[in-house]
C-alpha cells in the first residue's frame, strides 16, 4: 500500500499564542488536502490556542519536544501525559537544534521515543549529518548509528507508525536544500537500516521525511522520490508558502 505523505511544520521558537492563532487561521484554507497528513509542531504554550483555531480543519497540532519522565522535579519540562491530555498526537524528537543547544544525545532521544510510544504519541524522529561528516564520507555511518540507537527497544508494530525526518544539519535554515539525489539516497539508506533492524514490511510502512530549507520550488522534486514521504519544514512553515508545499502536486 502506498504510504500517505506527511508534511509537518516546525515553528521552532516563533509565534506568540495570539500570533499562533492568526497563523493557523491564515493557513487553514491553504493547507486543506486529503492527500497528506498535515501537522503543525508548535511551541508548548501555543498548542492549546493553535488547536482551538485548527478545529474543524485537517491540521493536527503537534509538539516540538517532550520529556522522557512521567512527572516530577524536572522544572520547565513537558510530560507525555500533558500532551495526551489535550489530544496531541505527534511530537518532534531529537531535532538537531535540541541536540546542539540542549545537549540531547542518541540515548535521550531513544528514551523519549520509547516514552512517546508508551503514551500513543507518534514521534517524528530527527537524524542528519553535519557538513564535516558529509565531506568525510561518513554520512550513512553516522545516520545508521542515530537510527539504531533511537529505535532500541521499539517494537516492529510501533516502528511501522513512526516518522523519521532526515535533516542534514548543513541544510537547516541555510537556504541550502540537499539535492533530490542526496536526499533520496539517504532516505533509502534509512529505510534499508529499518529493514535490517526489523524486516521489509516495517521498512515499507515507516514514513521518512526530508527536512532542510524545503520551499515551494524544491518540494515537488523531493516529494516524488521513492523513499521520501513528505517534509519537515521550518522557515517556510511560518508563511503562506507552507500551503504551496502541502499542495505540491
Ligand atoms: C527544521 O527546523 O526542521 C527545518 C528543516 O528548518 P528549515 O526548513 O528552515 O531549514
Amino acid at each position: 500500500m502506498a504510504r500517505k505523505k506527511i508534511i509537518a511544520g516546525n515553528w521552532k521558537m516563533n509565534m506568540t499564542p495570539s500570533q499562533a492563532v492568526a497563523l493557523v487561521n491564515e493557513l487553514k484554507p491553504l493547507v486543506a488536502t486529503e492527500e497528506a497528513d498535515v501537522v503543525f509542531c508548535v511551541p508548548a504554550i501555543d498548542i492549546i490556542p493553535a488547536m482551538e483555531a485548527a478545529k474543524g480543519s485537517n491540521i493536527e497540532i503537534g509538539a516540538e519536544n517532550m520529556y522522557f519522565e512521567e512527572k516530577g522535579a524536572f522544572t520547565g519540562e513537558i510530560s507525555p501525559e500533558m500532551l495526551t491530555d489535550i489530544g496531541v498526537k505527534y511530537v518532534i524528537i531529537g531535532h538537531s537544534e535540541r541536540r546542539e543547544y540542549f545537549a540531547e544525545t542518541d540515548e535521550t532521544v531513544n528514551k523519549k521515543v520509547l516514552k512517546a510510544f508508551e503514551h500513543g504519541i507518534t514521534p517524528i524522529i530527527c537524524c542528519g549529518e553535519s557538513l564535516t561528516q558529509r565531506e568525510q564520507g561518513v554520512t550513512m555511518d553516522f545516520i545508521r548509528q542515530q537510527i539504531k540507537i533511537a529505535f532500541l527497544g521499539v517494537t516492529a508494530e510501533q516502528a511501522k507508525t513512526a516518522v523519521i525526518a532526515y535533516e542534514p544539519i548543513w541544510a537547516i535554515g541555510t537556504g541550502k536544500t540537499a539535492t533530490t539525489e542526496q536526499a533520496q539516497e539517504v532516505c533509502a539508506g534509512i529505510r534499508a537500516c529499518i529493514a535490517e533492524i526489523y524486516d521489509a514490511e516495517t521498512a515499507e510502512a515507516i514514513r521518512i521525511q526530508y527536512g532542510g530549507s524545503v520551499n515551494p520550488a524544491t518540494a515537488p522534486d523531493l516529494f516524488v522520490q521513492a523513499d521520501i514521504d513528505g517534509g519537515l519544514v521550518g522557515g517556510a512553515s511560518l508563511k503562506a508558502d507552507f500551503g504551496k508545499i502541502v499542495n505540491w502536486k
